[in-house]
């Protein structure tokens, strides 16, 4: 008989796993989201005054270095060609970021070539900083004081609420330094966007009949799900234990909503590195969708704070006693049976799309095979702890 199963979750994680199950088992899946919508943080929409599609939960750029996971998204719909161009206001001037041979020559008002901006950012670099063990320290070690303060403290202290010494180094490594003029924001082989928002992909990996979603329903722990053979849980861990070991820190994300006509900032995204001003970030969703035209434009200044009991958690900060509390529910959820955790909410990890996508996609081959053969089944999709 065709097994039932139970997914917490209509974002990436949720979507893909439903999408492979159904072809790996003889199943039936039901998928819930407390929210009104599918998609998860990858929410898009039309805005109804401009019709530019809009990432509802901030910027979302695909890019992976995988090919295989590249043609998955791809089988969903066209990705159109983006490459992610990011500029950054520090000190009343404006800057390119990453940090590249423009922006080391534009900051320190030189002319070097690539061997002599390498050679300059060593002899600035805090050499004695050998084994980087948090944010500041990275950078301090790659870069030098003053690209450090000008980029990247005001910016993170306001993002992440803490000084820089706190946070791991992990954090700044996604950013890279380039010696030559490259700036492209990522580094992977393969980038676009969605040709009609990140939305119609994730809907079309639920849209089979073996699959059905219930929207607006909310999940909570402790009820009846016997009807299932298994329930896969997407959201955060400390919610699904109710929080009995505490609150895992978790920043969030507001948004302040303007219009205008025609182009307002020239780019989809401009940084603001200084601690005075108040946000983040401001994102020009149309130059997202260059192949299309729009007359308005709408644009979003971003801001950060704790995650409280009725905000969303965006990014998972990980401190040390996050990580404590971590341990606790990790060991709780393994003594668990029935139930499995897989994403970026449900693992604690500040993962991007292809990250997800792609431990979703290993997730249910794993999942799959255990279950085929009456094996333990597998209660993370991630087997490392931090
Ligand atoms: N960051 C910064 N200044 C910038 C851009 C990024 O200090 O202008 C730091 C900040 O701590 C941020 C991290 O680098 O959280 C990672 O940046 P990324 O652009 O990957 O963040 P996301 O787009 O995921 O918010």
């Amino acid at each position: 008989m065709s097994k039932r199963f139970l997914i917490i979750g209509a974002g990436f994680s949720g979507a893909v796993l439903a999408n492979r199950l159904v072809n790996l088992l003889d199943c039936t899946v039901e998928i819930w989201d407390e929210r009104t919508h599918s998609g998860g943080n990858c929410y898009t929409k039309r805005d109804e005054e401009t019709n530019i599609m809009v990432h509802q939960y901030g910027p979302h750029i695909f890019n992976t270095d995988k090919k295989e996971i590249w043609d998955y998204v791809n089988s969903f719909g066209e990705f159109k060609n983006y490459v992610h161009r990011v500029k950054a206001l520090s000190a009343g001037k404006i800057y390119s970021l990453p940090i590249s041979l423009f922006t080391i020559n534009q900051f320190f008002n030189k002319c070097f070539t690539p061997d002599e901006a390498r050679e300059f950012l060593d002899s600035i670099a805090d050499k004695s900083i050998t084994d980087p063990q948090n944010f500041e320290e990275q950078a301090l070690r790659f870069i030098g004081e003053d690209l450090y303060k000008a980029f990247f403290y005001g910016y993170t202290k306001k993002q992440w609420g803490c000084e820089p010494t706190a946070l791991p180094a992990s954090i700044l490594k996604r950013i890279p330094v380039r010696f030559n003029y490259d700036d492209n924001y990522h580094t992977n082989e393969f980038t676009g966007i969605p040709k009609d928002g990140y939305s119609s992909i994730i809907d079309k990996m639920m849209d089979h009949p073996s699959i059905s979603i219930k929207l607006g329903k909310k999940f909570e722990s402790g009820s009846d799900t016997s009807a299932y053979s298994h329930v896969f849980y997407t959201g955060p861990l400390d919610a699904y234990f109710k929080f009995s070991h505490g609150r895992l820190g978790y920043r969030t994300v507001t948004f302040e909503k303007f219009y205008a006509h025609g182009d307002y900032q020239g780019l989809s995204q401009m940084n603001y590195c200084d601690v005075e001003v108040p946000y983040t970030r401001v994102v020009e969703h149309k130059h997202f969708t260059p192949w299309e035209k729009h007359e308005k434009t709408v644009f979003f200044k971003e801001f950060s704070k704790e995650t409280g009991p009725n905000d969303e958690p965006y990014y998972p900060k990980r401190l040390h006693n996050d990580k404590e509390m971590l341990r606790h529910y990790r060991n709780e959820a393994e003594s668990l049976e029935g139930i499995s955790f897989l994403g970026r909410l449900a693992t604690y990890r500040y993962m991007d799309m292809h990250h997800v996508i792609g431990e979703a996609l290993t997730f249910a081959d794993v999942f799959a095979k255990s279950y085929a053969g009456r094996k333990k089944l597998p209660v993370f999709s991630n087997t490392e702890e931090f």
